[in-house]
């Protein structure tokens, strides 16, 4: 990559912003990655990894310590709430590797968040820096921070979350609730073996609520997440601890399975569930956003970190051999890359809640009859899209959706909206 060394801030040390900053430090640019938090840390839950994101941090040299923690499940099944019917199994690894050159990982948030970490020098993290605003100038921009310190830049990225300090700057929008908690649990796989092994990504759908549980942390702990319908939380409500009697009443009536999860486990999470529209514009003059700052997504795709992770290595591309004089083109021409796509994950994982958790009835039997046509195939828009090589014209983006095959027919059309 270039060898012009550009001054690059980026704000937010998440997975966005690690990624990120591994992938300018690695191009040789300079970089300083500030963290309001004063120690690095994720919550206790875990992430599902598609090959779409895993062969970007394969690219960055991370498959020896991914392989020490994560799990590559075996396979995707979709599942009925009460009876447990399979209504749609999908090869998971090798199967995906194969297809698409990269795994499906499933592994804890900490987990994921240590391997980027390690990746990033001290001397590029400063933690215990919450970034306030910018000041943009001709030249360059000023990164101004709580404590009153400011730091000079030639770009600054807004990799700072769903909560973007950085987005204020570009928009007068906040954070919609979308109706629904997710409350998320992480069970001993030795309390529940056979759910734990071979490892699965199983989603369970059924009215009003719908679940996930796969391995995680080499396949010794069992990540469980629910999705269920919530009152809007109080102003200030973010990650809170959850009482297992409210996760239990949520499971009445549902498989006796996701009740021995919740019975074996110790605590709960709960966390509202908050996504924002799409942006007009992502960025302005030397700042640009990353990841949820830019395009925050409900969970129901299991793609908001897998988007931050490919929109760093775009962005690595875009400022490749890029002047610090010429940099905003190359953050404008970033935004272009991405933008039609993430956007299109946004209304993509709001459809999917509603489809996930449709009541029983004409609507739901249509749904599982096309869930049963749904092949690795039906992802090729998403899985296979490398952005390590893909055409950063942004007319030649994907286009994408579930799509189905009935017989030798593959459907050209996504699974239908109204359904
Ligand atoms: C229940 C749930 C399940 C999910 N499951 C998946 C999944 O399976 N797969 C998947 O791909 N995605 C999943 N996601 C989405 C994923 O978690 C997010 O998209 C991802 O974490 C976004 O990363 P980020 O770095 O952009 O933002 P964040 O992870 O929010 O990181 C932002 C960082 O910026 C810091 N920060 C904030 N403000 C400032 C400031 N002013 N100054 C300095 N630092 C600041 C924060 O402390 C934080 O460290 C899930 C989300 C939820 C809620």
């Amino acid at each position: 990559m270039s060898k012009q060394r550009v001054r690059i801030a980026v704000i937010g040390g998440g997975i966005g912003g690690l990624t990120a900053a591994q992938v300018l430090l690695r191009a040789g640019h300079e970089v300083t990655c500030f963290e309001q938090a004063a120690e690095l840390r994720e919550v206790g839950a875990g992430i599902q990894v598609g090959p779409n994101a895993s062969r970007v941090l394969h690219r960055l040299g991370l498959a020896e310590p991914l392989a020490k923690v994560a799990v590559q499940p075996v396979a995707i099944e979709i599942k009925r709430w009460d009876t447990g019917r399979v209504l749609s199994a999908m090869p998971g690894n090798p199967e995906i590797s194969r297809r698409y050159g990269a795994p499906y990982y499933t592994m804890h948030r900490a987990d994921l968040h240590a391997v980027l970490r390690a990746g990033v020098p001290d001397a590029a993290l400063r933690l215990g820096a919450r970034c306030v605003g910018v000041t943009h100038g001709a030249r360059e921009v000023i990164a101004r921070f709580a404590d009153g310190s400011t730091h000079a830049a030639d770009v600054v990225i807004g990799a700072d979350g769903i909560r973007s300090q950085i987005r204020r700057s570009l928009a007068d929008d906040a954070p919609r609730f979308s109706g629904q908690v997710a409350c998320r649990v992480l069970v001993p796989a030795a309390r529940v073996p056979a759910l734990a092994s071979p490892p699965t990504v199983r989603i369970w759908l059924g009215p009003g609520h719908h679940m996930v549980y796969y391995p995680v942390s080499g396949g010794s702990l069992l990540n469980f997440a629910t999705a269920m319908p919530s009152r809007a939380p109080a102003a200030e409500s973010w990650i809170h601890e959850g009482r297992r009697e409210d996760a239990l009443a949520g499971l009445a009536g549902w498989h006796e399975d996701l009740h021995a999860i919740m019975n074996a486990a110790e605590g709960t999470l709960e966390l509202p569930l908050y996504d924002r529209a799409a942006l007009a514009r992502s960025g302005e003059g030397r700042v640009t956003l990353l990841g949820d700052a830019a395009h925050p997504m409900l969970p129901f795709f299991a793609q908001g970190a897998a988007q931050a992770i490919e929109d760093a290595w775009v962005l690595g591309r875009c400022l490749e051999g890029v002047a610090p004089e010429g940099v905003a083109g190359a953050l404008r021409r970033y935004e272009r890359a991405r933008a039609r796509r993430a956007a299109q994950l946004q209304r993509l994982s709001v459809r999917n809640g509603k489809l996930f958790q449709l009541p029983d009835g004409l609507r739901q039997r249509g749904r599982d009859l096309l869930l049963r046509r749904l092949s690795l195939e039906s992802f090729d828009w998403l899985y296979g899209y490398d952005v390590t090589s893909a055409p950063l014209d942004p007319e030649r983006g994907s286009e994408g959706g579930w799509r189905w095959r009935i017989g030798r027919i593959t459907s050209r059309r996504p699974l239908p909206e109204g359904l």
